[in-house]
């Protein structure tokens, strides 16, 4: 593309976001909060950060960080920032992510640029509750609204308060900048006269980056698809026969369905060697090991064409260089929870027509593009919501409650409408937040007072909270400090009583990666078969503890993981993920016990923390229908589990999947008694 023999400092010389640098640092210099808008691929986020650290934010000790919604573009950007800084990653550039710190662990003082997730930056707040090592916090891809990044600006609003040498720059590619500068604009008095020496103004300032964009031609198809993996199989192919080079980005919505296209784009280059011989398809989503990762951003031979599949990861957060033509399924992941039935799922839906636009813009960055939107124009014009949904207000809220009362919500009062009037967590270092009143803790999007509730009652019935919604000490604080959610950190507690913290240590870090299996479609026969191997009466926890015991058993071996379908990747990402949540369980004083081979334990430990999802096979169900005890929902036993079909009495579920009918994965039997 023309690009393979600029050097780097050109190329950053190049972005839009170059023009402004002078006037970025000046806005931040005299103003507590700058909001960037900019379109994507800009500059903004691999390049604000260099020029602040340029401009000396970094000096003396102090941090730069820089946030993300998704671990994938942390560790994307981060490596992309430190090659043009010319150093090696972990170092002065490092990046933090759940479970992963690479970051200047040795002297702890070397990195001055941080990347990382917003949740991970909220976790540090337990630390230290004025985030004082930063100088300049830049909140990512606002427009994203996801949860972390809501609560987040919503404590960073509190924070600057208490430290007026503090600087946000809001940074998103869509972002309705009003509003958001509204929300910053606090009126307040504080300490120093505004304007004055390093005392910035508390009006936000607002700055947009005019970028490039070339223009990008829209093809809808007439009649809806039945079967979006396969339009946009077909589509790709007809791109690659009747249309000039350039790269095909195509937008699904996961690892399935993005593997199942992959495998599809690779069958046809089979079958058709002529037509398909050019193409190097690659997917892109998060859970990707780093060596899969970076072949997307990496250059393929001259004469060839890239083919990435991506979740929405490419709309907003990553840049791929050299892509001239966007295939949009016009769905993404996303979740809904709904506060009655009380289930939250991950479903696919439907895109905002302010996403499709973004997914287009990404034909256009170097040249003129095209985009293939495979749903009608009058189904984008009347069906599709101007905006998304911000997460806040579409999710269950238990662990953003914890986060709340744990980190900065110190002796927060929730009143919502004046349905709720609590006193939440009490810590002295928290004090100096002044959060002593939620009464006027403004979040960017209001929860529904429902969900609210939901996630106090559940919370309350973990026995993380008491009868004034405070923290209780110390189960409260022990779940707090474990950084998974509340009901797998509970689980974790009660083993310790129970005497079986080795396992469920092991089935957290487990529950908590996507999956620890090898799918490959048209072996799925093969796979239940290994699965059956490892199959426990209890079900689907009990088969986790006998895998991981065979994985250790064959000397952590890939070809034992072969054999058994067993995705060794992850399982390395288990050991790890252990051995991290051993040394935290230690911290908070838990002692490491195994129970040897009494399952019995296991189950009471796992339904100390997940009893809310208890269920009971209705009495003359020839389907093995359950329902839920919570909210009597209509559930079913998921087709993966080693319980599917053999429908025990009582069963606890992790985590609910919705396709034709609400599944229940990862579930255990239970006999309560
Ligand atoms: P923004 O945050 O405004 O969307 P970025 O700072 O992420 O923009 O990207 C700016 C430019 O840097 C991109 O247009 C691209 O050319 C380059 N770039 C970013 N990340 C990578 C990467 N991982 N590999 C190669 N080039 C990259
Ligand atoms: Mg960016």
């Amino acid at each position: 593309s023309g690009y393979g023999y600029v050097s780097i400092e050109k190329q950053r010389q190049r972005l839009p976001v170059f023009k402004y640098r002078m006037a970025i640092l000046y806005l931040v210099e005299t103003h507590a909060t700058t909001i960037v808008v900019g379109e994507t691929g800009s500059g903004k986020t691999t390049q604000i950060p260099q020029f602040l650290k340029e401009a000396g934010w970094a000096d003396g000790g102090r941090v730069i960080a820089c946030t993300q919604p998704r671990r994938l573009a942390v560790q994307a950007v981060a490596s992309r920032v430190s090659e043009e800084m010319g150093v090696k990653l972990g170092e002065e550039v490092g990046y933090t992510i759940r479970f992963e710190d690479l970051t200047d662990r040795v002297t702890q003082d070397s990195t001055r640029i941080k990347f990382l997730t917003d949740g991970v930056l909220l976790r540090e707040m337990m630390e230290d509750p004025l985030l004082t090592k930063y100088s300049v916090i830049m909140v990512d891809e606002a427009h994203e609204r996801s949860i972390s990044t809501d609560v987040l600006l919503g404590l960073l609003k509190k924070i600057q308060r208490r430290r007026p040498e503090l600087r946000l720059i809001i940074s998103s590619a869509t972002i309705e900048a009003k509003s958001m500068a509204a929300f910053f604009h606090t009126s307040k008095k504080r300490r120093g006269l505004e304007g004055e020496d390093c005392v910035p103004k508390t009006e936000p300032a607002i700055l947009s980056v005019e970028g490039r964009g070339f223009n990008v031609q829209i093809f809808y198809v007439e009649e809806p698809v039945s079967d979006y993996i396969q339009a946009a199989v077909s589509t790709v192919m007809s791109i690659h026969d009747q249309e000039p080079m350039g790269d095909i980005l195509v937008f699904l919505t996961g690892q399935d369905d993005i593997d199942a296209a992959v495998r599809l784009l690779t069958e046809e280059a089979q079958n058709n060697r002529k037509s398909s011989s050019g193409l190097v398809v690659l997917p892109l989503y998060s859970g990707l090991s780093r060596a899969d990762q970076d072949l997307v951003f990496s250059p393929i031979p001259r004469g060839k064409r890239k083919v990435v599949i991506s979740t929405n990861i490419a709309e907003t957060s990553l840049t791929l260089e050299g892509v001239s033509y966007v295939v949009d399924s016009g769905f993404s992941k996303q979740r809904f929870y709904n506060p009655i039935s009380d289930i939250e799922n991950l479903v696919v839906a439907p895109i905002s027509k302010a996403s499709a636009r973004q997914r287009a813009g990404r034909a256009g960055r170097v040249r003129p593009g095209k985009c293939y939107r495979l749903y009608s124009e009058e189904y984008f014009v009347k069906e599709m919501s101007a905006e998304g949904i911000p997460e806040m207000q579409r999710s269950n809220l238990v662990s953003c409650v914890i986060q709340g009362c744990s980190g900065a919500l110190e002796g927060c009062l929730l009143n919502m409408e004046g349905i709720l009037d609590i006193r939440v967590g009490r810590r002295d270092k928290l004090k100096a937040l002044g959060i002593d009143n939620i009464l006027g803790f403004d979040w960017p999007a209001s929860p529904s007072p429902e969900a609210m509730i939901r996630a106090l009652e559940v919370l309350y019935s973990l026995g993380v909270l008491d009868d004034d919604a405070k923290l209780t000490s110390p189960a409260g604080f022990q779940v707090a400090e474990i950084p998974l959610e509340p009901m797998v950190s509970k689980m974790i507690l009660a083993s310790n009583q129970l005497g079986c913290s080795e396992e469920i240590i092991t089935i957290a870090a487990i529950l908590s990666i996507q999956s620890i299996w090898i799918s490959v479609r048209g072996q799925q026969k093969d796979l239940d078969e290994a699965k059956l191997r490892f199959a426990a009466a209890e079900g689907d926890h009990v088969s986790f503890l006998n895998v991981y015991k065979g994985f250790l058993r064959s000397g952590k071996s890939p070809k034992w993981c072969n054999k058994n379908f067993v995705n060794y990747q992850a399982m390395r990402k288990v050991v790890e993920i252990r051995e991290q949540l051993k040394r935290i369980a230690q911290r908070i004083g838990i002692v490491l016990k195994s129970c040897e081979s009494d399952m019995q334990v296991v189950r009471k430990a796992v339904t100390a923390g997940f009893f809310a999802n208890a269920c009971n096979l209705e009495a003359f169900s020839h389907n093995g229908m359950y329902k839920t005890i919570r909210s009597s929902q209509e559930v079913y036993i998921h087709p993966s589990s080693v319980l599917f079909r053999v429908n025990p009495k009582w069963v606890i579920y992790n985590s609910l999947v919705s396709t034709d009918r609400q599944y229940m994965r990862n579930v255990i039997s239970i006999n309560p008694s």
